[in-house]
This record gives structure tokens, C-alpha cells and sequence, in this order.
């Protein structure tokens, strides 16, 4: 590609010449800078939003309220054969150029989840190192009655308060358990997983007891992804019980400042 006119200074010139070996289909034109611009800022435009190839109007219209002209610019495209007028907008003749526009954009999107997929695997095994077995229940800043009671339980181990679980409670706890496996009991203001629990890996047994170390507060509960945030209400930074967070029917509560928060799973 060479730059036609104002040879003094290549970068302004007004003019691009595309010679025969350089066109998709050898056909030598001239375009004109902002031609160029529009070009490359469609394909990377249609690449990236899953329409390869296609240029809709709207997104002309978008960059005509950028202060970028594209109305004589698509013309000009179209009259020397880069751009085909179809419905709804334009279709971008160089398919050569949208295939290494695509390319592109997959590479940088794998290197994305690639990276993503490094750093979660990262947090899982330091999170990991910080499982422990715990029951917290935060006391409710009203009445002091536990809000919500979280119990982690290391593999192998039993629930605590096992001595006192009668048979059949045992039995049926018995038939769901992964020994093997890290195990979630929690009771939450309105709602929880059942005195059975659910198995976790250790690494979200290790997120959990790093958002229950004491001093609990709402911002570092809130890390553990509970619906009800263990009856923390946010605006308060402290915890309340049931009856405190008088829960209505839908399953919203009222905090005693009147600050309302979702305690149903179903409906945060
Ligand atoms: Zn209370
Ligand atoms: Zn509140």
C-alpha cells in the first residue's frame, strides 16, 4: 500500500493507493483516508460483535454521532467495490481481511480465558490452604439470637452436635455423605441447605472461612455469596435474626432502620 498526494507527509495523505497485488480481488483503487479508517474500524466492529463481515447501519449511525462521517465514506466504499449494499446495512467484500480480523479476535479471547482460568485456579488452591472446620453464628444486633449458622466440616469428620442427632436423622445423613469431601451446613435467615448440607471442594470451604473470620463484617460476609449475606444488612454492616428483619411473605425483610434486603434464594 502506498499513499498517493501530499508527499511531504505520508501520514496526511488524503488518498490511499491499493495496487493489483494488493486487493483482494487485483483490482488496483484508490481510497480515500477516511475510506481506509471506516474499513477497518467496521471489520473489527462486525468481528467482534459476531456478525463478521456485515456492517449494520446503526453502527454507521453510532459513528456519525462520534463526529465520524460515514455516510458519503459507505458510498464511497460501495462505488469501488469494498462494501455491497444488503438489508439493513452493508456487507464487506474482503473476506481475507474479516478472516484475519476474526483470527484475531478468537486469540485474544482465548488468551483471555486462558488467563482467567490460571488466576481462578490460582485463588482455588491458596483459598484451599485456608479451609478449616467452623460454626459461626452471627448474633443478631438486636437480641443477640444467632442471624444464621454456618458449618464447614472437614472431610471425614461429622457434624457437630453429631451425639445428639437421633438415629433416623442419622441414617439419612449417612446415605447423602461424600466423606471425602469438604461439607457446607447452613442455616440462613429464611432459608438454608438442610441439617444434611452440600458437599464443596476444599476451595470454596477455604472462601467460606476466610469471609467468617472474626471481626465479621458485612463486606467481608458478603465474599462468601450467600443469598442473605448470613443476615448481614449492608447499610448497618451488623446481622440480624428472623424476627429483626421482619421477613414478609415474598420473603423481602426491614431491617430496625428500615434498610429492606431479599432473604428468599428464589427471589434475590
Ligand atoms: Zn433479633
Ligand atoms: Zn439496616
Amino acid at each position: 500500500m502506498s499513499s498517493g498526494e501530499d508527499q511531504e507527509d505520508p501520514e496526511r495523505a488524503r488518498f490511499i493507493i491499493m495496487p493489483q497485488g494488493e486487493t483482494f480481488d487485483g483490482q488496483e483503487r484508490v481510497m480515500s483516508r477516511e475510506a481506509y479508517h471506516l474499513q477497518v474500524l467496521a471489520i473489527s466492529h462486525s468481528t467482534s460483535c459476531g456478525h463478521p463481515g456485515f456492517v449494520p447501519d446503526d453502527y454507521l449511525e453510532h459513528l456519525d454521532g462520534l463526529a465520524i462521517e460515514t455516510t458519503i465514506t459507505a458510498v464511497e466504499l460501495r462505488t469501488i467495490g469494498m462494501w455491497e449494499r444488503v438489508h439493513g446495512g452493508y456487507r464487506i467484500l474482503d473476506r481475507e481481511l474479516v478472516e484475519v480480523s476474526l483470527d484475531h479476535i478468537r486469540q485474544i479471547r482465548a488468551e483471555a480465558t486462558q488467563a482467567r482460568e490460571r488466576e481462578q485456579e490460582r485463588e482455588t488452591q491458596i483459598h484451599a490452604r485456608t479451609a478449616r472446620p467452623m460454626v459461626v453464628t452471627p448474633p443478631c444486633a438486636e437480641c443477640q439470637a444467632p442471624a444464621a449458622r454456618i458449618e464447614l466440616v472437614a472431610p471425614g469428620e461429622l457434624p457437630a452436635g453429631w451425639e445428639h442427632w437421633d438415629s433416623r436423622k442419622r441414617d439419612s445423613f449417612l446415605r447423602h455423605h461424600e466423606p471425602e469431601r469438604w461439607l457446607l451446613i447452613f442455616t440462613g435467615v429464611a432459608a438454608g441447605n438442610g441439617y444434611g448440607g452440600d458437599p464443596i471442594d476444599a476451595g470454596r470451604a477455604g472462601q467460606i472461612a476466610i469471609a467468617f473470620q472474626p471481626p465479621l463484617s458485612f463486606a467481608q460476609v458478603h465474599t462468601a455469596g450467600f443469598h442473605d449475606d448470613a443476615g448481614f444488612c449492608p447499610d448497618c454492616d451488623a446481622p440480624y435474626c428472623y424476627q429483626h428483619w421482619h421477613v414478609s411473605e415474598g420473603g423481602c425483610g426491614y431491617c430496625p432502620r428500615g434498610h429492606g434486603k431479599s432473604l428468599d434464594p428464589h427471589r434475590s
